[in-house]
């Protein structure tokens, strides 16, 4: 790791003032569980961290208006186990629940996990430059393609990078509608989430759309009838701390058995968190069947692109889906 200046701000503007001042090396820190990692890999060779944790009422969960708003430092537990939350939209909580460990979830915060990098093992295990990484090094290839490929993703994938979006967090918000709020040099704005993850294309080391030391304050979620039947399900190779191989971020509107609206989001099988019109579209207006879940599941993965050892991941992402479908169906009958 190398030497870097270390400041812990207690405003936001006075964070995102020292990001300004300090340039291009600098990058904030919250939970350091991914970031730290990093730094050690020597993907990630900041000279300036500004930790964002003394930030005052960066963790708060309320509701504010029409919407539940979470802080950017709020706890991944935090929110995992807050009781309203796990009520009306257990889509959020059991996405968050089934990340990571226990203790990983007391430290990391919910705007952190936004911005995790892939685990792709040529990305990270390739700091020596053994392997080519588009991601770590613009334009010096990818090993993956054509490599050992079984945890890489098949939609949104390029010539240049198919690595995986990691996070399961940031599929249950696409799938909710969620925003962030953001600060940063030139004031504040909003920006609904699946806009903050870019297509690897032929550029795939830019992954995020925040411009230069732009800080998340927030996360924002509107108010649905459709949190109540919703659901995160995830596949895994063990049952417990490990990333997804497919999952399913589910919310459903529902007049008796036939689907009124359905907003349904991927996770463990894109370069980003992958909303899916295509399945959506199947359910809407039908009666929610075993057969026509499945066949909103295989509708997502009609353009997936395997490579030599994940095509598995399509139909294992088509059975996520429509189980998930069932799972949030089943909550309006309890
Ligand atoms: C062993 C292991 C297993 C894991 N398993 C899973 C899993 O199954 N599913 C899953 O989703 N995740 C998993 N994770 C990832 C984990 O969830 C993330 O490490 C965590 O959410 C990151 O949050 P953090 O607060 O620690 O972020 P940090 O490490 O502090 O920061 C992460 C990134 O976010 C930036 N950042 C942090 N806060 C802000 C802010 N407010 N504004 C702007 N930028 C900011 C940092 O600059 C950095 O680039 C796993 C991690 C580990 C180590």
């Amino acid at each position: 790791m190398r030497p870097f200046t270390y400041i812990r701000p207690a405003t936001p503007q006075e964070a995102v003032g020292a990001f300004a001042e300090a340039g291009e090396g600098a990058r904030f820190i919250a939970g350091g569980t991914t970031l730290y990692d990093l730094m050690k890999l020597m993907i990630e060779r900041p000279n300036y961290l500004i930790d964002v944790t003394a930030v005052q009422g960066l963790d708060r969960i309320e509701t504010v208006g029409d919407r539940l708003r979470f802080g950017a430092n709020a706890a991944m537990s935090a929110v995992a186990e807050d009781p309203v939350v796990g009520r009306d939209y257990p889509v959020l909580s059991e996405a968050l629940a089934k990340a990571a460990s226990q203790q990983l979830r007391n430290m990391a915060t919910v705007g952190g996990n936004l911005l995790q990098r892939t685990r792709c093992m040529y990305f990270r295990n390739g700091g020596g430059g053994i392997y080519p990484c588009n991601k770590r090094e613009a334009g010096s290839g990818c090993a993956a393609i054509g490599g050992l490929d079984r945890g890489q993703a098949v939609l949104g994938t390029s010539q240049a990078c198919t690595a995986v979006s990691p996070g399961d967090w940031p599929v249950a918000l696409v799938a909710m509608d969620a925003s962030i709020e953001l600060l940063g040099p030139a004031g504040s704005r909003s920006l609904p989430v699946g806009d903050l993850y870019r297509l690897p294309g032929d550029t795939p080391h830019l992954e995020f759309t925040l411009g230069p030391g732009e800080m998340i304050t927030a996360i924002t979620v509107p108010k649905t009838p459709a949190g109540r039947l919703s659901t995160y399900h995830k596949i895994r190779d063990r049952e417990s701390y490990a990333f997804a191989l497919t999952s399913a971020a589910v919310a459903l509107e529902m007049s008796g058995d036939r689907v009124e609206g359905a907003r349904i989001a991927l996770g463990g099988v894109a370069t980003r968190p992958w909303r899916t019109s295509e399945a959506e579209e199947v359910l809407i207006g039908h009666r929610l069947t075993p057969e026509l879940a499945l066949a909103a599941g295989q509708a997502a993965f009609r353009d997936a692109r395997p490579g030599r050892h994940n095509s598995f991941k399509t139909e294992l992402g088509a059975r996520t889906i429509a189980d998930a479908l069932i799972i949030a169906a089943g909550r309006g009958r309890t």
